[in-house]
């Protein structure tokens, strides 16, 4: 089963420290995440872990929210924060004292009644917690005495915040339910295609229950299989101002990705590829979903039998780190070729929960090496023991060898192509953990 990990977000007005702790919570992880060629990365949002509870972590002072006023660019950050996070770490400057617009936001997060953890930034030594007092009087909560760039109180801060997390995640749809979830920047057509999708014969639409505070997921049930969309909220509740920010969106994205188990990326045909798609589609792959390229809009696209082709070619080479993806081209509009598209779901569905029995594993990959040995380095050999598969969505395998560092990315990627030549792994990314036997 896929654990939704709980988002904490950072609000609080510009030069308070937000992205001085953002780093700090995150900083060492963002180094080692696997780069994308292509895939330009946001440091607004990212992975933190603490006690080993994994989350995520907004910067809302990294969604740039055009040239409004500080007091409504805080509105929104507050509001964005309130709709996207389990916690909200509301930071202050100790130096400053309460401003009108840290007022403000106590307030409105007040209202909401999210779980506030209240920061004081810049108490950088011990004799400036005197300072602490004054913010009590801001409602929020005992105030944290912290300094993001002395690293002290931190790991207090985030003792606290973890305190807050939902027991378990969410959504109590049934195991057999394939979560989907349809992402791409605004007006490929995703709202389009969950509504042809739905209103498609023989499609028994079930129930919409609310999930958070403006989603609206739709589960429905086709061919005896259960689906729910899980809503990129600006597909059905538009209107938000910030709604329209690219930064914003791709956060809407990100959350959507991470409940769902596949993910359709969704791609305008008539306008072709563009930097943000790579983006969205970067982080899809990352969370090891289970995806599907959907080219839409082809009923607009002038053809004749070499269009398809070509297409394929500039996704494969523009996607690369998504070779294992199928596209699926359609049409929203005209219902051209949708059918085509949750046989594919499912395909790709039971590819992510697909398990290789370790015998025929360990088969496969001696008939690998005797194929294509193990590489060497300064005079030592590579040597696989053992492997087994450790879980499931998306499939994990450990290989136990005699030297982790001897398996170079081009043998894992050797190894993941023999895994993928033998078995149905199409529309999953696959995981390859090298670990030292002992
Ligand atoms: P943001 O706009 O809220 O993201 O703030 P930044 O993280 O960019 O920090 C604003 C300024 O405050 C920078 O010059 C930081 O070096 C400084 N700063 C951040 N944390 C601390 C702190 O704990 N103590 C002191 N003295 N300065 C800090
Ligand atoms: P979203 O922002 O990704 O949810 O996109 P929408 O579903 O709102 O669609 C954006 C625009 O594209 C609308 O004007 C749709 O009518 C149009 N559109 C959506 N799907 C298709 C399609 O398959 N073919 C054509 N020609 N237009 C489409």
């Amino acid at each position: 089963m896929i654990v939704t990990k709980p988002v904490v977000a950072i609000v609080g007005r510009p030069n308070v420290g937000k992205s001085t702790i953002f780093n700090r919570i995150v900083g060492e992880r963002v180094a080692i995440v696997e780069d994308l060629p292509g895939v330009t990365r946001d440091r607004l949002y990212s992975k933190g872990e603490w006690l080993n509870h994994e989350f995520y972590v907004i910067d809302t002072g990294g969604i740039e929210l055009g040239d409004e006023p500080l007091l409504v660019q805080m509105r929104q950050q507050a509001e964005i924060a309130i709709d996207e996070a389990n916690v909200i770490i509301f930071m202050v400057n100790g130096r400053e004292g309460i401003t009108a617009a840290d007022q403000e936001v106590a307030n409105m997060l007040f209202r909401s009644k999210k779980p506030v953890v209240l920061a004081v930034n810049k108490v950088d030594n011990p004799d400036m917690r005197e300072l602490l007092y004054e913010f009590y009087s801001l409602g929020a909560g005992e105030p944290y005495g912290i300094s993001g760039s002395h690293g002290l109180g931190i790991g207090d801060l985030l003792d606290e915040v973890v305190r807050h997390f939902p027991e378990e995640n969410d959504d109590d749809y049934a195991d057999d339910t394939i979560k989907m979830a349809l992402i791409g920047r605004p007006n490929v057509g995703k709202s389009s295609l969950v509504n042809a999708l739905l209103g498609e014969e023989r499609v028994i639409v079930s129930q919409i229950p609310g999930t958070t505070r403006d989603a609206i997921d739709t589960s429905f049930t086709r061919d005896g299989q259960h689906y729910v969309v899980i809503d990129t909220a600006g597909m059905r509740k538009r209107g938000k101002v910030y709604e329209a920010t690219e930064k914003y969106s791709v956060l809407r994205s990100l959350k959507a990705i991470e409940r769902s188990d596949v993910v359709l990326v969704v791609l305008d045909g008539e306008e072709g590829i563009i930097e943000q798609d790579k983006k969205i589609a970067g982080y899809a792959h990352e969370a090891g979903r289970a995806i599907v390229i959907v080219v839409n809009k082809w009923d607009a696209v002038k053809k004749d039998d070499k269009t398809m082709q070509t297409f394929v070619e500039d996704i494969r080479s523009e996607f690369q780190f998504l070779s294992y993806a199928p596209i699926c081209f359609l049409s929203a509009k005209t219902k051209q070729r949708l059918h085509l598209l949750l046989p594919e779901v499912r395909k790709v569905s039971e590819s992510h929960h697909l398990r290789v029995p370790t015998h025929v594993l360990n088969d496969m990959i001696m008939d690998a090496v005797a194929m294509n040995p193990t590489p060497t380095d300064k005079g030592k050999r590579l040597k696989i023991n053992y492997v087994t598969q450790v879980a499931v969505q998306p499939p994990t395998f450990v290989f136990f060898v005699n030297e982790p560092e001897l398996m170079h990315f081009s043998y894992r990627r050797f190894l993941e192509n023999r895994l993928r030549a033998t078995f149905e792994f199409e529309g999953t990314p696959i995981h390859i953990i090298a670990r030292k036997k002992n």
